[in-house]
């Protein structure tokens, strides 16, 4: 058997900061999700990325969660939401009650379409938050966006799970809107194992947010709860993790571009192949090389065939309208990302790839032309 390639796995420093973090949480017994780590972790981050606040929570879906509820939502109210992503971004407007309504993509940015979310608006003037997630390192056209979202004056949470270092036109993701969004998921640009992070400029909300996570205690000697709360918090060893990967990120946004680059290369000049959007103002980070194929060459087939060869790939994310789950919810567009799941695949974009393994992904995509 060839030697596996992944789609994304995990990848810890090779000079151990991890390791040093987490014997750091160890030495002082803080292995409680409480710790110098954890403040360390928000306090870097919030640095990197420039935002006056975060707190690091158990998991990305879990900071979407809390960025709506500090947007007042709750039931029966209307958030939009891309309906080509991943369905934790859409997951926990339901946990709040709330009732989605899903936006079609561009093909310009394969996210949030800006004219569709402009007749959202007029047909949903209620709405009281908008998530905009930017796919695979991709983001979104948040100065249109914005503008429309402005003028109606609702929350934006960025869901940028996928897009820590991402920068749009200078800025970086998850600091345009009123909150942003991290993941550290096993397959995410860097992982803690599992956890996430929620930011804001905003810092009483972002503080309202550590109280809902920590199960709402309010001050008192004896437990005493004035809210419903939730057991959201990341543990001081799992950010020490986080610590250690942060220093790597550069690194990990470097090498997912060399693979972004390789493909392109290698693969850009065959027949009617459509390379993920690639706009000016963007700097993305990679997360995922995307490719849509042509009409008579299907995903599940490639997928099929690198999977012969123990390599990994998918397709894009299915639309959530067509998600058994979601399809009762009101979706506007086009069809735009129903085309782009019907033509598209994420090629392995491992931080730990050779070329001789790119090599091996690209000759089994060849074999196709
Ligand atoms: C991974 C991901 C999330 C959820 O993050 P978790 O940490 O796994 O809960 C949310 N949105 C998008 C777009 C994602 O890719």
């Amino acid at each position: 058997m060839k030697e596996r390639i992944f789609l994304s796995s995990p990848h810890m420093s090779d000079e151990g900061y991890e390791m040093h973090y987490i014997n750091k949480a160890f030495d002082s017994n803080f292995i409680a999700p409480v710790g110098e780590n954890i403040v360390k972790f928000e306090n870097e981050l919030a640095d990197k990325v420039g935002s006056n606040a975060a707190v690091a929570l158990s998991s990305g879906t879990a900071a979407i969660h809390l960025a709506l509820k500090a947007a007042g939502v709750g039931e029966g109210d209307i958030v939009f939401c891309p309906t080509l992503t991943f369905s934790a971004s859409a997951n926990p407007i339901i946990y709040q009650n709330a009732t989605p309504v899903f936006i079609d993509s561009d093909y310009k940015t394969w996210n949030m379409d800006p004219v569709v979310l402009e007749e959202a608006f007029i047909k949903y003037p209620s709405v009281k938050a908008v998530i905009v997630v930017h796919l695979y390192g991709l983001s979104a056209d948040m100065d249109r966006i914005l503008n429309i979202c402005r003028k109606y004056d609702v929350t934006v949470i960025e869901d940028a799970a996928e897009s820590l270092g991402t920068f749009y036109k200078g800025r970086p993701t998850g600091t345009i809107g009123d909150f942003g969004v991290f993941s550290f998921n096993g397959n995410k640009i860097i992982t803690t194992s599992g956890g996430g992070m929620l930011i804001s400029d905003d810092v009483n909300r972002i503080e309202k947010a550590r109280f809902w996570a920590t199960q709402s205690k309010d001050e008192a000697i004896h437990y005493e709860h004035s809210e419903l709360g939730f057991n959201y918090r990341m543990s001081n060893v799992v950010a020490g993790i986080g610590r250690g990967q942060l220093k790597v990120l550069k690194d990990r946004i470097k090498k997912k571009r060399y693979i972004y680059e390789f493909y392109k290369r290698e693969l850009g000049e065959l027949k009617r192949i459509e390379f993920m959007p690639n706009n000016d103002w963007d700097e993305p980070n990679y997360w995922l090389s995307s490719v849509l194929l042509p009409e008579n060459i299907k995903p599940l087939e490639v997928i099929e065939a690198l999977q012969k060869e123990n390599i990994e790939s998918r397709p894009l994310w299915k639309p959530m309208h067509m998600q058994p789950f979601f399809k009762e919810y009101n979706y506007l567009g086009t069809k735009v990302s129903e085309d782009l799941f019907k033509r598209g695949i994420c090629l392995p974009s491992d931080t730990k790839m050779s070329d001789y393994s790119l090599q091996r992904v690209c000759e089994v995509l060849k074999g196709f032309w």
